[in-house]
């Protein structure tokens, strides 16, 4: 006599949870944990034959981006997608994982041999800067790779990680992302940017950026007819930092393009309360960076803000810099055409601080030009600022494009500028940018001011 069951199930059962346990759902990778057991291997082999290994640690650019466009779903293609382009570009002998996110991981053995390294790096940036198609969108997703290795930048596992984690921010902060190795003076300053880097999207998921807003006023009527959105961030404790001191950082590493996506909703949404009260002709001015300028989907982008917060294009107004639209000259004309065919006003950031062609500038859809307010602030000291500006007043009126003077304090300045004709101002002697609640009131005339509401 004998008792038979059938263990099949349960060895299925427990082969799952093995998978579970060490692989990535997802992508079919090893994940952190194997990734992390085999490296301890590959260490202990590298450090018994006396031989190089390298760890490299790559982060997609734009991933985010991909998962706020086109939802989790397609992120999820995606990332199977680039394990299949990742493992194409490894050897036998090396290992893929999925870290977490948006992060892969791969040990290179025996680098000593040959162009090994350079090459597999090589080839993944190359892979992964191509389009990658999903369902009908062709998606440029583009790669960063910190490299480290054993034994010349750390002897254990977890330095080893983390000195390729930061090479990985390195070649982040190289604006088009790219490969970095690492070496001993990342320590420091990398360290500094990868926190600011972490709070920055952690501020973005936990509400910590508001926008502050300052009218534009039209000096014939003393009217507001446009209020510029200027981002701050409040932090945990409290502080409000301004945007000079980390829109550059976030230029840098990319976190523009969803910081400027969320400038632009908010902006939208927040006009849309003085719209619906009746301030049907006050625009909102947003400013736009060069890195968001550049990018292909940035004409969706506001097609579908504006159709979402049910803002009219004659509402809104996009700021950029003259450097933005010279260096690339025929994708600008191409996008302002554009812009302006849809009705959205264009004006240009700061100028006189760049290439300060007019004539360029005349043969866009250009409104307005907005004078920096380095110029303004000198010029009843500096005869030369008070020339400059006379100079463009007269050429921009004679081209009939509208000019506005930024950063307007004292009642000479509004004098001088009033005499020479110039049509719209900016100032603290208008006021300063508000907290949307007092711009708000501001614009009703709520407020005790030099300027009249709409
Ligand atoms: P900007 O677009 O040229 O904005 C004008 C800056 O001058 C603002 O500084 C404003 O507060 C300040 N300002 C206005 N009137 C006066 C005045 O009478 N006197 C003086 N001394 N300053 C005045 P803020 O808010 O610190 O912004 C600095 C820059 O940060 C902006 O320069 C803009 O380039 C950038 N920025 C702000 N918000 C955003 C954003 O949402 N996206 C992007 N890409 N850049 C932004
Ligand atoms: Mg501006
Ligand atoms: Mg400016």
């Amino acid at each position: 006599m004998g008792i038979c069951s059938d263990i099949s199930d349960a060895k299925q059962a427990a082969q799952q949870l093995e998978e579970r346990a060490y692989y990535d759902s997802l992508t079919g990778c090893p994940n952190r944990f194997l990734f992390m057991e085999r490296l301890n291997h590959e260490l202990t082999v590298a450090k018994r034959t006396q031989q190089k290994l390298a760890l490299l640690f790559i982060d997609l650019n734009r991933f985010k981006d991909v998962n706020d466009t086109f939802g989790h779903q397609m992120g999820d293609l995606l990332l199977e997608q680039v394990s299949l382009q990742l493992s194409s570009c490894i050897r036998e002998e090396d290992t893929l994982a999925r870290m977490g996110g948006d992060e892969f991981a791969i040990i290179v053995n025996r680098v000593d041999q040959g162009a090994a390294l350079e090459r597999i790096a090589q080839e993944i940036i190359t892979r992964l800067q191509e389009a990658i198609v999903i369902e009908g969108h062709d998606i440029y997703i583009g790669a960063s790779i910190g490299i480290a290795i054993y034994p010349d930048d750390a002897k254990e596992t977890n330095t080893l990680l983390k000195h390729a984690d930061m090479a990985m921010y390195r070649a982040k902060q190289q604006r088009q992302g790219g490969i970095a190795y690492f070496h001993p003076g990342l320590n420091d300053a990398v360290e500094k940017r990868k926190y600011l880097e972490t709070r920055i999207r952690k501020g973005l998921g936990q509400d910590e950026f508001v926008l502050h807003y300052q009218p534009k006023v039209d000096i014939s009527s003393g009217k507001i007819c446009a209020m510029e959105a200027l981002i701050r961030w409040r932090q945990e404790d409290q502080t409000l930092v301004l945007p000079n001191n980390f829109i550059p950082f976030a230029e840098e590493t990319g976190l523009i393009v969803s910081l400027g996506r969320w400038v632009l909703k908010t902006a939208c949404r927040e006009a849309r309360t003085w719209i619906d009260v009746g301030h049907s002709d006050v625009r909102v001015a947003v400013n736009l960076s060069a890195i968001q300028f550049e990018r292909m989907d940035l004409l969706d982008n506001i097609r579908q803000t504006l159709n979402e917060t049910g803002v009219s294009p004659k509402n809104l107004e996009l700021e950029i810099t003259e450097s933005v639209v010279l260096e690339n000259i025929d994708r600008a004309h191409k996008l302002l055409d554009e812009l302006a065919g849809m009705g959205v006003s264009i004006s240009i950031d700061d100028f006189g601080t760049g290439y300060s062609s007019l004539y360029y500038l005349k043969r866009l859809p250009i409104q307005t030009i907005k004078i920096d307010k380095s110029f303004i602030r000198d010029i009843h000291t500096d005869a030369n600022d008070a020339a400059i500006v006379s100079a463009i007043i007269s050429i921009a009126r004679d081209l009939k494009i509208k000019v506005l003077a930024e950063g307007v304090e004292t009642e000479e300045q509004l004098a001088f500028l009033k005499n020479k004709r110039c049509t719209e101002m900016q100032g603290h002697i208008f006021s300063r940018a508000l907290p949307f609640n007092e711009a708000f009131s501001l614009l009703s005339g709520q407020m005790p001011s030099r300027v009249k509401g709409a």
